[in-house]
């Protein structure tokens, strides 16, 4: 169970959500990822097998554009420590980022059903389940907020969630179920984190008035 840092606001998210992975970097983790709502409103995924520097780096290569991002660092329980396994997950259409913490114990029984309604997974993760279910939701019309409300239902086990829509640029959705580490939620008027552990949103506590 690793890291969740998601940001929302008036600066270039990527340079704080890896910072603030940075400040995970203690839990331990295999490999990090990172997913930015451009201004065309698409979601640009960047991961990485290395560490948190080596992320940053291929960021700083090629940075992604946006105020909103989130970024994780797993410990993989389901499919190899690999870039494709590597977290944020998207779904069937690409609409959804997610990123989690914990496991879905049920998710071969999920997977099967979605595969069965014509999804294509491209991860070995128990993760993509959730994110494949939350736009099965948006796809037969539901709203964000109830697609991952009914996906949260659906799944067995502890989790950490954090996610977001490539519609809505001022909204990261976030939910714990059962004991799979915190959810933390910090703003201060202009800008916004949602994290797994306190220390990944301190460059918004100390900074105020930011
Ligand atoms: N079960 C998920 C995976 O294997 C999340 C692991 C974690 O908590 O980092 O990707």
């Amino acid at each position: 169970m690793c890291g969740i840092v998601g940001y929302i606001g008036n600066k270039q998210a990527w340079p704080i959500v890896i910072d603030g992975l940075r400040r995970l970097e203690y839990r331990g983790y295999d490999s990090s990822g990172i997913a930015v709502l451009d201004p065309a409103g698409d979601l640009k995924f960047r991961k990485s097998t290395g560490k948190v520097s080596d992320l940053s780096a291929s960021v700083a290569e090629s940075p992604v554009d946006g105020m909103l991002g989130l970024g994780h660092t797993r410990w993989a329980t389901h499919g190899k420590p690999s870039e494709n396994n590597a977290h944020p997950h998207t779904g069937h259409g690409g609409r959804v980022a997610v990123v989690h913490n914990g496991i879905v114990e049920n998710f071969i029984e999920l997977k099967r059903e979605l595969l069965d309604k014509g999804h294509v997974f491209s991860s070995e993760t128990d993760t993509e389940v959730i994110a494949h279910l939350i736009e099965l939701g948006l796809d037969s019309g539901k709203s964000f907020e109830e697609s991952f409300r009914e996906t949260a239902l659906r799944l067995v086990g502890s989790q950490a969630i954090a996610a977001s829509d490539s519609y809505e640029d001022e909204k990261i959705y976030a939910m714990k179920l059962g004991n799979a580490g915190g959810i933390v939620v910090s703003h201060n008027g202009e800008e916004g984190m949602v994290c797994s552990d306190l220390p990944a949103m301190l460059p918004i506590i100390r900074n105020p008035s930011a």
